[in-house]
């Protein structure tokens, strides 16, 4: 059992054996899978194991793993050197392509994380209102920044953190939380907080307390709340971002945001974030203005070579997202209708390559009631999945992502392992 093993090595020098929370299966009662390569909607792991994945590194490889077109930018960019901490010609191309297909966007930063991303926005919104207030919603995760570790979904909520400790209390005091789905505890906090507010947060698709679809008119109220109080909409778009549309929510959606973070996808497999929006707040940061932010490895060769490729090839194939938007509207609605043939109680969740099952019997529409899930049933099916070669997240709270790779094939024999589980 190479992973066994493996994690025995990585306990005794990575805390918790793992670079990051979500990636433990402690919440499973498992060890997690150590993986050594992967190819288009597959994974292997160190026993040699072949998996059918759903996590695809948490949402990059929307076009599935390794795909040849971005291996070969990689090592085309790669043979030019590594990293010059000096600007570059494909920075720019990177910018010109986001601004051009994403709604809104006049100009873009580069980083290195959907952390930084979102902590850079969230610096620019206050620079740009000189209010200090924040809001966000219980159940959406906006990355590990002090500021957002706040009822923050996803990993906390799996390993049952209701807030970081190391985050003194000082650096949450302006984050107040509101409920996704419900505009009126968006209204009462900026009542009760007049002219502080700098920005309301949100992820246009709560996708990290499960997969939670935004009401209908719950993203058109939070435009018209903030317009008639001063303060700044920023879409953290990390996940939703070329993963609905390639205009990301705001394009799904048809509403506007005057800032938005980007993570994931647009690194096709790299480490890679990026914020921009409304050109006159983006003239804030530094060099231009006074708001700073910085980054030494900020719009690498290799990152921008690889997030290129990748959103090329989903700008330039025709119908990509209706085909994929599709196939995963009919494979969510087979698996729900599996479930609910079953007997289970389970609520499955989507919004296009995105879902959720959810094992619970009411609407799951916020982190309150996502959290009323039933963890135990999730831990079966899950080790059911995974016994059974479908490699899905370890945790009741996080998305399953569908790629263009995923045949029909691969889709089959997960509904039919999905059949087995509740017979
Ligand atoms: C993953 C995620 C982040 C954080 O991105 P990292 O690259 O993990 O730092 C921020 N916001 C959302 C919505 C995410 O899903």
């Amino acid at each position: 059992m190479h992973s066994e093993m493996l994690f025995e090595r990585a306990r005794k020098v990575i805390p918790g054996g793992v670079n990051s929370p979500v990636r433990a299966f402690g919440s499973v009662g498992m060890t997690p899978r150590f993986i050594e390569s992967a190819k288009g909607s597959h994974i292997r792991d160190a026993d040699g194991r072949d998996y059918i994945d759903f996590v695809g590194s948490w949402g990059p490889m929307i076009l599935g793993h390794a795909h040849p077109a971005v291996l070969e930018a990689v090592e085309k960019a790669a043979k030019d050197g590594l990293s010059f901490g000096a600007a570059t010609e494909r920075e720019v191309v990177m910018a010109e392509l986001l601004c051009s297909v994403v709604p809104g966007l006049q100009m873009i930063r580069m980083v290195n994380s959907g952390t930084e991303a979102v902590m850079s926005a969230v610096r620019a919104a206050r620079g740009f209102t000189g209010r200090d207030k924040l809001i966000k919603f219980a159940g959406c995760y906006h990355g590990h920044s002090d500021a957002l570790l706040v009822r923050a979904g996803s990993g906390v909520m799996t390993q049952g953190i209701p807030d970081s400790a190391g985050v003194p209390a000082g650096c949450t005091a302006d984050t107040l939380t509101a409920s996704f789905n419900d505009l009126q505890s968006v209204e009462e906090l900026f009542r009760a907080n007049r002219d502080q507010i700098a920005a309301v947060i949100v992820e246009p698709v709560g996708a990290n307390m499960g997969v939670v679809p935004p009401a209908e008119g719950f993203l058109a109220g939070l435009r018209r709340l903030c317009d008639e109080n001063g303060a700044l909409l920023i879409f953290d778009e990390v996940i939703t971002g070329f993963r609905l549309s390639l205009g990301g929510a705001q394009e799904y959606y048809g509403i506007r945001a005057d800032l938005c973070t980007f993570g994931k996808i647009i690194g096709g497999g790299m480490p890679v974030g990026a914020y921009g929006g409304r050109r006159d707040i983006m003239e804030k940061i530094a060099p231009l203005g006074p708001v700073y932010q910085a980054g030494t490895l900020s719009g690498n060769p290799v990152a921008m070579a690889a997030g290129l490729a990748q959103i090329r090839i989903l700008k330039e194939t025709p119908d990509f997202y209706k085909e994929l938007n599709e196939r995963s509207e009919r494979f969510f609605g087979d698996l729900a209708a599996i479930l609910k043939e079953g007997g289970i109680r389970a609520v499955l969740n989507h919004v296009g390559s995105l879902g959720c099952v959810f094992f619970t019997d009411r609407e799951v529409t916020d982190y309150a009631s996502a959290k009323d899930s039933d963890t135990e049933r999730f831990k079966a099916y899950f080790r059911f999945m995974i016994d059974n070669g479908i490699y899905i997240a370890p945790s009741q709270f996080e998305a399953m992502f569908l790629s263009s790779a995923h045949s029909d094939e691969d889709l089959a024999v997960t509904l039919d392992a999905a059949r087995r589980f509740v017979s």
